[in-house]
């Protein structure tokens, strides 16, 4: 007998992800067939990723056409696909300049080297100190495993990188006695996503930004997984009428092709000049192209609204169990990004739907988190919704 796949790749790979022990081989889109042909409903979506679900005609048809056009020449030259997803995006936002690179650590990445840079040019050396919040992920390069404010994640690799500064989420006052001299920006997510689905209160956000301002501290918002359409608005940030001075985005942007990005105003543009930063792949023509069909989808097709409306329902869904069953301590989301959190290990939940044909993530040992695609309709939502329903019942 041939060994199967996870048996190779158990064999070959480094055994850095927990994997569910399913090979999958094909997509459409909110659907995902396994190699014995078993098929799920993804509530997953690639984490936060495939908005337009799996196997897009529009993606996958934008990717073969450039392909066949170009597909790099680096960053030494002008290309078309990068400029036009350059405008849209800015036509689009707060922001003025934009920078291309390949996933949501590098957008981060990008986002402290301007911050620095920016305050260093502006305020002097001393003015290199990043304020982020704990509980928050940034990535697991060495920069922003260092801004993430999480010890699971940094254990083992010190030393860190040097002028991060932690607090609570939710908390003003916390932010404001740690700003000082030292300080040239606040990272942070406007919803914490892997911190387990964590709403900012009503009024922090604003309050983030009048801080900031009052000390003249960049405001960065990693919008890497709320951002392009995830909570019903493009961006977070436009639910709490507030902009920042950097955003950073990946994770949809290219509906699972390679691609993260760095918005900044205007303010700061002459601090990445010529030689300040750069990236070999960042913003190639094949994956630039891919991802101006996804953001001009997302933007005219309906696709924001639809995140809106199945948000409010499937979380009226999940509201309606938790009053049934006490096992569940919280619910809760804006959009389609939801969670529901059990007063136990959730691990043991998400299985037996993998079973019964549900894909879904848990984020923090007890929090379900739901991230499908944007285009899911009400009937999907009411068969996982009856899933979890038997699946409560026996616990
Ligand atoms: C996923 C994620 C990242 C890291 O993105 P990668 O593409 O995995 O590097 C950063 N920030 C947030 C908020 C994320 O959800």
């Amino acid at each position: 007998m041939p060994l199967s796949t996870i048996d190779r790749a158990d064999t070959f790979m480094f055994m850095t992800y927990r994997r569910s022990p399913i090979t999958l081989v094909k997509g459409d889109g909110c659907r995902l067939w396994d190699e014995d042909g078993k098929e799920y409903i993804d509530f997953v979506g690639g984490i936060a990723v495939c908005n337009l679900g799996h196997s897009s005609p529009l993606v996958t048809n934008a990717v073969c056409e450039q392909s066949k056009k170009l597909i790099h020449v680096s960053n030494l030259f002008y290309t078309q696909p990068q400029t036009e997803l350059a405008q849209v995006l800015i036509e689009n936002s707060f922001a003025a300049r934009v920078f291309f690179c390949n996933s949501g650590a590098e957008a981060n990445e990008a986002a402290i080297k301007l911050a620095r840079r920016y305050s260093r040019e502006k305020f002097g050396p001393e003015r290199h100190v990043i304020i982020t919040m704990d509980n928050s992920f940034h990535g697991r390069t060495m920069a922003t495993l260092s801004a993430t404010g999480q010890e699971k994640i940094k254990k083992g690799f010190d030393p860190l990188l040097q002028g991060f500064r932690y607090v609570p989420f939710n908390d003003l006052k916390n932010l404001r006695s740690a700003i000082d001299g030292s300080v040239c920006a606040v990272l942070l997510e406007p919803i914490q996503g892997e911190g387990g689905v964590v709403l900012p209160d009503p009024d922090y956000l604003k309050g983030v930004r009048e801080i900031c301002r009052e000390h003249a501290v960049l405001l960065i918002l990693d919008e890497v997984q709320v951002g392009m359409g995830r909570t019903g608005r493009l961006f977070a940030h436009q639910h709490f009428g507030i902009t920042p001075d950097i955003m950073t985005l990946a994770k949809a942007l290219g509906n699972g092709l390679p691609i993260g990005a760095m918005l900044a105003t205007e303010e700061l543009a002459d601090a990445f000049g010529p030689g300040s930063h750069a990236s070999t792949f960042g913003g190639t023509p094949l994956i630039t192209a891919g991802a101006l069909a996804v953001v001009k989808s997302l933007l005219n097709d309906g696709w924001i609204e639809n995140a809106r409306e199945m948000g409010v329902y499937f979380k009226t869904g999940l509201t309606t169990l938790q009053g049934k069953y006490s096992i569940i301590r919280d619910v809760r989301g804006l959009g389609l990004l939801l969670g529901l959190e059990l007063d136990r290990d959730v691990a043991g939940s998400a299985n037996v739907c993998m079973e019964r044909g549900f894909l879904i993530n848990c984020v923090q040992e007890r929090v379900l988190r739901f991230v499908p695609p944007l285009i899911i309709g009400r009937e999907e939502i009411d068969l996982l919704i009856n899933c979890l329903d038997v699946v409560f019942k026996e616990i």
